[in-house]
């Protein structure tokens, strides 16, 4: 499963706006200001700051 990458370029960050970083091992978006993790289910970004796993 792969996040396209139209999708990559307009989502971004719920908490600070930023850029996010697509971690395709783990299936997860990554926010390296905010430290926190993403993840994806279905191929639909959970962008929730309450979902988010921290690093
Ligand atoms: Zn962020």
């Amino acid at each position: 499963m792969t996040l396209s990458e139209e999708l990559q370029r307009i989502i971004v960050c719920p908490k600070c706006k930023g850029e996010l970083t697509y971690w395709k091992e783990k299936n997860k978006l990554d926010c390296k200001d905010c430290q926190l993790y993403f993840r994806v289910e279905d191929d639909i970004p959970i962008l929730f700051i309450e979902e988010a796993e921290s690093y």
